[in-house]
């Protein structure tokens, strides 16, 4: 039989707040186990949660750019489950009224764009860690317990492992484009689950699915639900039932193993938590929220490819959202985007270092929009405006008085030229014939004979028109 796979996948995603979600403890991972704690976090009787508005505000801005609506009340609820790295018995999430749903994730795959529907972005705590084996025990540490987690539930829309990892490459790109995740899935503050069934192709209805827990990187999620659909095939395929049930993938052995069978929504006893009011977001906060948005990633490189920016240079300028501030800027200033492009990322880049939202570079953009048009103007070379570049990186010195400066102002007096090009026509015959005789290409020789000459300061269109004018009419 054939049988088609349907995915959706929960990610947990750690917000970058400094503090945790509940407490001013710091979300620190370097310090030493169970030292960013309190009564809050520990949980403590008689200790109470006070909500981080910061947190609010990561958890919105990643549900808008999700493209999701935000209601204006929600709720945090209870779960009830017994762990040791849960002290209070419960962790505070958000369950029947999450603050935002109804939002989707474009993935694009072999070209074809796709839309996969996000069920909701809620918001959670972390539980702490258990650590296994310290000398035959093991111990809990809660500097983790309480640290500011959205969930993603993404609706059963994929249809292959490739989708799959792909939507999770596009929801971690824009997550760290936004600023709210570092999304590093190897230690953990990007979380994913996968949740897969297959049905025979054309049923309409779900098949039972089973949840693979924590897989911490993109080709092991790959690996882990294709491992998972073959599972399930041969089972169909020798007339078995799939019992719905949390399993693990190994990557060692390749295979997924049962952890558990699945609680059921109604096991965690949710229930509204007393120790926090309603959650109100006005829709000023919101609004405000939105505004503060930048340009998402892949919007900028639907709009760079229209002008003509080859995809590879799109994705580079993409990849952080100063850069991205940086290229628009000099845009406003020198408006020939693929001009602007291919410079910041052959030599603006160089010199950049980014560092959380922010970025640094070594030239402004002033400087750079004003480079860009002393070429385009024709009075230096490209070539030229490689060492201008470097002059003038670290300090604000005008483009234009490096040149003056440095007497790089290209050669635009004709006779002078003239006078060059002539030389150089007469110093190669052999050139000068193939050309007339139709090997046009000769050009690109004599040209690049006249720059090494002027020392690269011939003005280059002054060149090409002289030549063809001394080729043509000898
Ligand atoms: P639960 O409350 O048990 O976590 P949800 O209905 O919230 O269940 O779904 C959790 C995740 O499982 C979602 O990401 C959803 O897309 C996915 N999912 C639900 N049903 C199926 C199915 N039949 N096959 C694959 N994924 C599914
Ligand atoms: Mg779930
Ligand atoms: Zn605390």
């Amino acid at each position: 039989m054939e049988y088609e796979a349907v995915i959706g996948l929960e990610v947990h995603a750690q917000l970058l707040t400094r503090s945790k979600l509940f407490c001013s403890c710091s979300t620190d991972f370097g310090g030493s186990p169970n030292s960013n704690v309190c009564p809050v976090c520990l949980g403590l009787p008689g200790s109470l949660p006070v909500l981080n508005e910061r947190a609010v505000e990561m958890a919105v801005s990643a549900a808008l750019a999700l493209g999701c609506s935000i209601r204006e009340t929600s709720i945090f609820a209870r779960k009830n489950y017994f762990y040791p790295d849960l002290p209070k018995g419960y962790q505070i999430s958000q369950y029947e009224e999450p603050f935002s749903d109804n939002g989707f994730l474009d993935i694009e795959l072999d070209g074809v764009t796709r839309r996969a529907g996000i069920t909701r972005v809620h918001m959670e705590e972390d539980a702490g860690k258990n650590v296994h084996g310290v000398g035959g025990d093991s111990l809990v540490d809660l500097n983790r317990a309480c640290v500011p987690l959205i969930e993603i539930v993404g609706a059963p829309d994929l249809r292959s492992s490739a989708e799959a990892a792909t939507y999770l490459r596009a929801l971690r790109e824009i997550l760290v484009f936004i600023g709210v995740n570092d999304g590093n899935l190897e230690e953990g503050s990007f979380r994913c689950d996968a949740n897969v069934s297959i049905r025979p192709r054309g049923e309409a209805r779900f098949g039972t699915r089973c949840e693979l827990k924590n897989i911490n990187s993109f080709r092991f999620v790959q690996r882990a639900i294709d491992v998972e659909i073959a599972r399930q095939t041969a089972i169909l395929d020798a007339g078995g039932k799939i019992t719905q049930e949390t399993r693990s993938f190994d990557p060692d052995t390749n295979q997924t193993k049962s952890l558990r069978s699945k609680e059921e929504a109604h096991d965690y006893r949710y229930f509204p938590e007393p120790d926090l009011p309603p959650l109100r977001l006005p829709a000023e906060f919101v609004e405000r929220v939105r505004k503060a948005l930048p340009p998402l990633p892949a919007a900028v490189r639907e709009r760079l490819l229209a002008a003509k920016v080859p995809a590879a240079t799109a994705q580079t300028i993409t990849q952080h959202p100063a850069y991205v501030r940086f290229f628009d800027d000099v845009c406003t200033r020198f408006n020939h985007p693929l001009k602007v492009a291919n410079f910041f990322v052959n030599e603006v880049l160089r010199g950049a270092k980014a560092h959380g939202l922010e970025a640094t570079f070594t030239v402004t953009t002033e400087q750079v929009a004003e480079l860009l048009g002393l070429v385009e103007a024709g009075d230096i070379s490209g070539k030229q405006a490689k060492d201008v570049f470097a002059a003038m990186e670290g300090n604000a010195q005008q483009p234009s008085a490096i040149v003056e400066a440095r007497g790089m102002r290209v050669v635009s007096d004709a006779s002078a030229l003239q006078a060059i090009c002539e030389a150089v026509v007469a110093k190669n015959p052999s050139q000068a014939a193939g050309f007339r005789s139709g090997k046009l290409g000769l050009m690109g020789f004599f040209v690049g004979q006249v720059m090494k000459e002027t020392k690269g300061s011939g003005n280059p269109k002054l060149v090409n028109e002289l030549l063809e004018r001394i080729l043509k009419g000898g």
